[in-house]
């Protein structure tokens, strides 16, 4: 073969850059094409959990008949309109049957795969290639007000560490405000993830780009790719609005909006946008020491080294960019109730993001059913910065025909 294999990556988010990383390290000449500036997505700002401890989805027996009343309460962190859109309703009808056991477990199984593998990725770039992403290795703790939600974790607590090894620690009542004293007293307990990390998203993203950039890879910013030529079973050209572009390989990886290119793939791609909100400010006084999930609310905090942030709630209003002011306000509240000190009333950033969220959890990793040079990297959902390296790494190497370090087939498109 005459030069270098050519790729191009078409959207410059956490999964995008990892996957040009890998590319890159496999000697391809990478193209990184996106529409605003890399990391302008969902991978912006997020809280930033690198959590081996999300190993279970969200499916699960029971889980229908429990989040359905909170649908029609009018502050929920869960919220679906009702809309006419057959494609969300048939994504919630998919997520309803994925709620047994068995498939919650099969999801979790494959989850803990990406999960775990990116964990050790994340620390050799960091050691490697000397990142710099605020990264801190607090663990992650989950606060819980009830007794009663409290106590029904023990079961998840349990199955996490006996069927993948991830282990947690109790703290119950008074003990919980020993190990994170910015917590307000009267709260039920809480669960310690010693094994989770996290990072500052959009510092993650400035050390992938300078990485990428010494590594001699193109970065395409503000160009928008408009359609995808296909012609005989192959990608001919990638449109944009600056003209076409071809490559021997293309990599889909637009996140929530991935399913846009499904039809000239002639694959399914049922992703939806979940939107979340988040509110960045300067650091507290006395801050957290160690990120936490104020479960009742699914609210999370995120200390970092030069600012703090809140964030969270889920939103199915399909692709819609509107920052709700009563969304950001039930960040706020939900903070007020765990936290001693109040939160600034000065926000840096006001942000929101569309999580790419299938309805079993699992990312959309595979070649392309109608486009033999193409492969998807999509679909990442709540945990796209925790398994990005491990996707991205995964596509490089089925892209380059060697052993995948994780089993590809539960993440194929052809379970669509
Ligand atoms: C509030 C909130 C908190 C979260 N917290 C965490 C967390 O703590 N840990 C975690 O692991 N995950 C978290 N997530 C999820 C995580 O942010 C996403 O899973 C992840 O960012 C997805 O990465 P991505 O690269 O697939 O998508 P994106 O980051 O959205 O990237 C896709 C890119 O494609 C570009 N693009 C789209 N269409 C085109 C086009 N036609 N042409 C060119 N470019 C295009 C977009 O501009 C975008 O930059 C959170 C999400 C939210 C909303």
């Amino acid at each position: 073969m005459s030069g270098p294999r050519s790729a191009i990556v078409i959207g410059g988010g956490l999964i995008g850059c990892a996957t040009a990383w890998y590319l890159s390290k496999r000697e391809w000449s990478v193209t990184v094409v996106e529409r605003d500036k890399l990391g302008g997505g969902a991978s912006h700002g997020n809280c930033g959990y690198v959590c081996p401890s999300h190993t279970m989805p969200l499916s699960g027996p029971g889980v229908v008949r429990s989040t359905l009343p909170t649908l029609f309460k009018r502050d929920a962190a869960l919220a679906i309109p009702i809309r006419f859109d057959p494609a969300l309703w048939k994504w919630l009808w998919k997520f309803s049957r994925e709620c047994s056991r068995e498939r919650m477990m099969r999801a979790a199984v494959a989850r803990h795969a990406l999960l775990a593998s990116s964990m050790k990725l994340y620390r050799e770039l960091i050691a490697d290639e000397e990142f710099d992403c605020d990264w801190r290795d607090a663990g992650l703790l989950l606060v819980y007000k009830s007794a009663r939600e409290f106590e029904s974790y023990d079961k998840t607590a349990e199955l996490l560490s006996r069927e993948f090894s991830i282990d947690a620690t109790r703290y119950a009542g008074a003990e919980l405000n020993e190990l994170e004293p910015t917590l307000r007293d009267g709260l039920a307990g809480g669960w310690h993830f010693p094994g989770d990390a996290h990072v500052r998203p959009d510092m993650l993203i400035g050390g992938l780009r300078r990485g990428l950039t010494t590594r001699g890879v193109e970065l395409l910013e503000e160009v928008e790719v408009t359609s995808l030529r296909v012609e005989a079973g192959r990608l001919a050209a990638v449109e944009t609005k600056e003209g076409p572009l071809s490559a021997d390989l293309v990599v889909l990886a637009t996140g929530a909006e991935a399913p846009r290119f499904a039809k000239p793939l002639q694959c399914r791609i049922p992703i939806q946008p979940g939107k979340g909100y988040s509110l960045t400010m300067r650091p507290l006084s006395a801050p957290p020491r160690i990120p936490m999930i104020f479960e009742e609310h699914h609210v999370a905090v995120t200390p970092l080294s030069s600012a703090f942030r809140v964030g969270s709630t889920m939103e199915f209003t399909g692709y819609d960019r509107t920052l709700k002011r009563r969304r950001l306000d039930l960040l706020r509240r939900s903070a007020a109730e765990h936290l001693k000190e109040p939160l600034p009333e000065q926000v840096d950033e006001e942000w929101c993001g569309w999580r790419p969220m299938t309805f079993d959890g699992l990312p959309c990793v595979g070649r392309a059913p109608g486009a033999a040079n193409v492969f998807v990297a999509a679909g990442n959902g709540m945990i796209g910065l925790a398994t990005a390296p491990a996707t991205g790494k995964l596509v490089a190497e089925l892209a380059s025909d060697e052993e995948p370090h994780v089993d590809p087939q539960p993440y194929s498109l052809h379970r669509f």
